[in-house]
């Protein structure tokens, strides 16, 4: 650096560095830690979705897709959508294969924000969100949710945050890190409001096929929101597919050929072998979806009972593999809690307050570990409870 002179941009420097990041360093340096803090499967890709990625290699295709990616990959997408979601959309116009859902989020953010345009997170919320709306030049107005109301979004509270300058609010069903789905009625009440103050959505439904209870909605496919909506979603969550980066985006098509303007400057394509492995998971992966979330449905019972069993107060998440306790009972903040249970007794943690001050008072823990080490964890916060 020369004198006083900066050459950081000041949106980047302004930007928080991610609250998650300390603990897993943290967690990394120590031996013997049970780790509940992050947010992917434990399952290994299927077999069949890594051999057809494998076969595509064997087959010399290594050179780039279409910009929007392969046209056999996005007729899977499209019909995928069609019968799992009951959502229409043309493969050839309207649908763009991502580098994850997060460069999905990215897009769409820069495709619809405007310098000092506001868009409405609902909190607690995946940590991204907010960055990607400053990155976009967009100001990100926190929505809070609140434990008494499973943070379900109260829609008269939207109305109380939508000024002049809103563009559009950002959805996560079920969420990260809450766990909480929202119901066709819920999501038709906050789109009679989206549709009075003319808004348009994010609607991250990355979540969207590990839902335990009940038939999941689709933001898009309520009433009049198709049109005004960007559906983001990917194959990280739901087919264990977190390393290959693959995500995809939906949306009418003048709004989507503006994002594949931009992906084409920014990505040029996504991964070409993860766009063959996932035409393979689309078309043969539902009987491993299947099992997996049998297998994350069991582990969510035992584990949300265990916590609530051991005093921390926790709904019971829809959809996802993330419980939300409340640790008030504990008179800790959620930093506390989580750095003396990771220091004391080596169980890993996320502080609720990293993902909006309305997750004060509550840790994520991420039930995507075996039930061994599930009940390890238990047995440990047990002891540190004790303790208290
Ligand atoms: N949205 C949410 C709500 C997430 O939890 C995540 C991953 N943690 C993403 C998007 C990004 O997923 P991907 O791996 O597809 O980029």
């Amino acid at each position: 650096m020369h004198g006083t002179k900066t050459y950081l941009s000041e949106t980047a420097t302004r930007l928080k560095p991610s609250g998650i990041r300390r603990f897993f360093d943290l967690a990394a340096s120590m031996e013997g830690v049970i780790s509940l803090g992050v947010g992917e499967p434990d399952f290994i890709t299927s077999w069949s979705v890594r051999e057809a990625c494998i076969l595509s290699l064997e087959q010399g295709y290594t050179s780039y897709t279409a910009n929007a990616g392969l046209l056999e990959l996005r007729q899977e997408i499209a019909a995928y959508l069609s019968r799992k979601f009951q959502v229409q959309y043309a493969p050839e116009t309207e649908i763009i294969v991502t580098v994850g859902a997060s460069q999905a989020l990215d897009l769409a953010l820069r495709t619809i924000v405007n310098q000092g345009d506001e868009v409405i997170v609902v909190e607690p919320s995946f940590v991204s969100y907010g960055p990607l709306v400053e990155l976009a030049g967009g100001v990100p107005v926190p929505l809070e949710t609140r434990g008494a109301d499973e943070f379900k979004i109260q829609p008269e509270q939207i109305e109380s945050v939508i000024t002049s300058r809103t563009k559009a609010l950002m959805l996560c069903s079920p969420n990260n890190p809450t766990g909480t789905v929202l119901h066709k009625e819920e999501l038709e009440a906050i789109a009679r409001i989206v549709k009075k103050h003319d808004l348009l959505v994010i609607s991250d439904e990355i979540y969207a096929e590990l839902t335990y209870d009940e038939p999941y909605t689709s933001f898009p496919a309520i009433e009049d929101m198709r049109e005004r909506t960007i559906l983001v979603s990917g194959f990280s969550k739901g087919f264990a597919m977190t390393g290959w980066r693959l995500g995809f985006a939906a949306a009418p098509s003048t709004i989507l050929q503006v994002m594949l303007k931009i992906h084409q400057y920014t990505m040029m394509c996504a991964p070409t072998m993860a766009q063959y492995a996932a035409i393979e998971a689309l078309k043969h992966g539902e009987q491993d979806v299947e099992e997996m979330k049998k297998s994350y449905r069991r582990r969510r019972n035992y584990f949300v009972q265990s916590l609530n069993e051991l005093g921390l107060r926790c709904h019971l998440p829809g959809g996802a593999f993330y419980a939300f306790p409340s640790i008030q009972s504990t008179g800790l903040t959620s930093e506390q809690f989580a750095e003396q249970l990771l220091l004391e007794e080596r169980v890993a943690v996320v502080p609720g307050n990293v993902f909006g001050a309305s997750g004060e008072g509550y840790i994520r823990c991420s039930y995507a570990s075996s039930l061994e080490q599930l009940q390890e964890a238990i047995k440990r916060m047990r002891r540190f409870l004790s303790r208290l």
